[in-house]
């Protein structure tokens, strides 16, 4: 048989240090694991990797992603741990590591204090699950187990339940208004949204040549498949830079879906948000439409001539505040993005913010906006004022457009009579008056500019207003929505987040 090619990994992290549990400790997980390869190999290479401070959630972690790419390099095919925790504390992450990535690989994997040994055990999640939970009891706040329930139920009800609008490039399927299939007409226009950023193209570059070249809106879609029917306001449905940037950070075109962010109340219908463990998250719900590593290109903005700010990040970055040293929280990429104070490193203060998941963050704020917004009534009432005055505007515009081509007709009549009265020798001389001509264009190519601009700014409000209705499952939050509306976003920790509102909206 060939020659164990042995790793093992070893990680600390800052909570084993707070309950102090010497068992946890570097030099006796080192001991453990050198003693049970000795007792159980024979003929073997040992290598140690060791991560001293790490967190388990992720696994962005030097000694785990050196070992890792060891084992893509097919130079470890065994790994010893003392614990499940000390690889992953995140079950879906472990589950797929102890399912399918190692087996697939050739690397066995043991746990020694969870009697696993991927080579003795051919067990299936549901086994693990048994001895997970042992170690749950033994190690981990309720907090944990209550997001490894969820995890669970993530499996369970896994493609279970689709509510609400779909988004563009998906319809439900016809025999199971549950599950989301690829509308290729839309997934087409959803393609073009991305390999057009890519590119370089702006969101508000995209919208513009949308409306240029008449691309269908989602809505248009909609009403061409008779899922809906409604007026334009303006000349006709637009695209926007909002729906734009809506579409390129929206998770569910690479077969993601967060559910349940929701309850509604029995009695008065009010939605209210549910705490993040509630939260269904399912990856690989559906069949993607964007390749991940393009729609995580596109979040990294890299690729992008121009404008590379626009895309280049998480739209809450700049806006969070950390609640103990006051700086500006960083935001973390990897498989569960977060935001972090990177401050604390230097500043030694206990409190300042460690890991507050991103996902969670965004959903909390897109929430207090809706929630705001459906309070405070007279903001709404403010919002349909507005939306009236866009209107009347729009309408005077557009009376004063065809003044303006009435007069550009007459002028031009003014001057064919006059060079005909020339031709027919009534009149002595002629000149053609283009500079009249010209300047009552020039001031009508301002006007229908100024009509776009309005129509645009409409289109906007009114995505605004379908992004933020309570309830709307894929409603994402966007930059253009966090700078209208606030101002700063204190962060304590992922219960106690403050948020700063701009002034302009708080009504009196
Ligand atoms: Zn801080």
């Amino acid at each position: 048989m060939e020659r164990y090619q042995i790793a093992i990994y070893i990680r600390l992290s800052k909570e084993d240090d707070k309950f102090k549990e010497e068992s946890n400790s570097i030099t006796m997980q080192r001991i453990l694991l050198q003693r049970y390869v000795a007792e159980n190999f024979s003929d073997y290479d040992l290598l140690e990797f060791c991560d001293d401070g790490y967190t388990g959630t992720n696994f962005e972690r030097p000694g785990m992603q050196e070992m890792l790419e060891l084992v893509r390099d097919s130079k470890i095919n065994c790994i010893v741990v003392k614990d499940f925790s000390r690889f992953a504390r995140d079950y879906i992450e472990l589950g797929s590591y102890l399912e399918q990535i190692f087996p697939f690989m050739g690397v066995r994997f043991i746990s020694v204090n969870d009697n696993y040994g991927s080579k003795n055990y051919q067990g299936s999640i549901a086994d693990i699950d048994v001895n997970f939970k042992n170690l749950l009891y033994d190690l981990y706040s309720k907090d944990l187990s209550q997001k490894v329930r969820s995890s669970l139920a993530v499996r369970k009800e896994k493609g279970q339940y689709v509510s609400g609008n779909c988004p563009l490039g998906y319809e439900k399927a016809p025999e199971d208004r549950h599950a989301l299939l690829i509308a290729e007409d839309e997934a087409e226009v959803v393609r073009r949204i991305f390999s057009l950023t890519v590119e370089g193209y702006t969101s508000v570059e995209i919208a513009r040549l949308f409306n240029k070249t008449q691309v269908k809106t989602p809505i248009e879609f909609k009403i061409a498949k008779g899922k809906t029917s409604r007026e334009p306001k303006g000349d006709r449905f637009m695209w926007s830079s909002s729906t734009i940037c809506q579409i390129l950070r929206n998770e569910i075109y690479i077969g993601n879906i967060v559910q349940k962010k929701y309850t509604k109340d029995f009695v008065g219908g009010k939605n209210h948000l549910n705490p993040r463990e509630d939260w269904l998250v399912t990856y690989n719900h559906h069949e993607p439409i964007i390749e991940k590593h393009i729609f995580e290109q596109v979040q990294e903005g890299r690729g992008l001539k121009r404008n590379p700010q626009y895309h280049s990040t998480h739209p809450l970055v700049g806006k969070l505040i950390c609640g103990c040293c006051k700086k500006n929280l960083r935001y973390r990429r990897g498989l569960n993005p977060y935001f972090t104070c990177h401050n604390r490193y230097s500043n030694m203060l206990e409190n300042c913010v460690e890991n507050v998941n991103a996902m969670f963050l965004e959903q909390y704020v897109l929430f207090m906006i809706q929630d705001k917004l459906q309070a405070d009534g007279e903001l709404e009432k403010l919002r349909t004022e507005e939306i009236q005055r866009l209107d009347g505007e729009i309408k005077e515009l557009k009376e004063r457009r065809q003044l303006l081509n009435g007069r550009i007709q007459r002028l031009k009549q003014q001057n064919f009579e006059a060079y005909q009265n020339y031709a027919l020798g009534k009149t002595d001389g002629f000149q053609a008056d283009n500079i009249m001509v010209k300047s009552v264009e020039k001031e009508l190519e301002d006007l229908n500019e100024t009509v776009r601009q309005m129509e645009a700014a409409y289109v906007k409000m009114e995505c605004d207003r379908d992004a933020l209705s309570v309830g709307n499952e894929f409603a994402v939050l966007s930059k253009e929505m966090l700078d209208h509306y606030i101002e700063k976003i204190i962060v304590y920790d992922e219960q106690n987040i403050e948020i700063c509102w701009k002034e302009k909206i708080r009504v009196a």
